[in-house]
């Protein structure tokens, strides 16, 4: 099984190929289709098992497959990445950069800790693809800074450990600004109690992984 048999564009296939990667590794044999279908999906996967290429492979082939709804101004955000730590957010969107470095979308990277100023500047602008830490993107959205409204693809990365460290409320938050027409995919290396509430809230008939 190939990265092209998976259904996805010459010129990710070409991005994923200039990585190294030669073949899928399992959860992107499973995440893969189940993301292009449209539906969605929840993900058991460690780190380490290629879960990011997992989700922002065929979400980069989804975006750049079906053209943009027209937004009054602006880049509308079409897929909105959540992740638990700074670095976690850093590491994702490098990925979607370095995947998608032969289409035409764009995407960018917002976490606290930092000035808030030039992420101001970048959302104004508008990007495709947005990676984000809860507090910091629910900052934005009081400030008024961010537009959620044309969010296509939600992301929950590492769900379990935005549980652990407290984000559940900032999530619900920014869940209640999103389309109630989307895709949701929730990854997470285990699955509490807490995580199945939140997984059955969120996802409606999801198909579901686990590696
Ligand atoms: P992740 O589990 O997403 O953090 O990925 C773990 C590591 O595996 C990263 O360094 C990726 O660059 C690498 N990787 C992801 N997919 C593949 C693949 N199909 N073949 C080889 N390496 C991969």
């Amino acid at each position: 099984m190939s990265f092209s048999e998976l259904g996805l564009a010459d010129e990710i296939v070409r991005a994923v190929t200039e990585q190294g990667y030669t073949s899928p590794t399992p959860i992107q044999k499973q995440a893969i289709p189940a993301v292009l279908c449209g539906g969605d999906l929840l993900a058991g996967a460690q780190t380490g098992t290629g879960k990011t290429a997992g989700f922002t492979l065929p979400i980069l082939q989804r975006l750049n497959a079906q053209p943009r709804t027209q937004a009054k101004t602006g880049r509308p955000i079409r897929a909105l990445i959540l992740t638990p730590t700074r670095e976690l957010a850093a590491q994702v969107e490098e990925s979607v950069r370095v995947y998608g470095k032969y289409l035409k979308l764009t995407s960018s990277v917002i976490f606290g800790g930092v000035n808030i100023n030039p992420q101001i500047r970048v959302l104004n602008h508008g990007v495709d693809i947005l990676v984000a830490t809860p507090g910091r993107l629910l900052d934005h959205m009081q400030q008024g800074t961010v537009n959620l409204s044309h969010v296509e693809i939600l992301v929950l990365d590492e769900a379990d450990r935005m549980l652990d460290m407290g984000f559940i409320r900032d999530i619900r938050k920014v869940l209640a600004a999103l389309p109630k027409q989307r895709q949701n995919l929730l990854f997470s290396a285990t699955f509490s109690d807490d995580i199945k509430a939140l997984a059955d809230g969120l996802l409606n008939s999801p198909a579901m992984i686990e590696v």
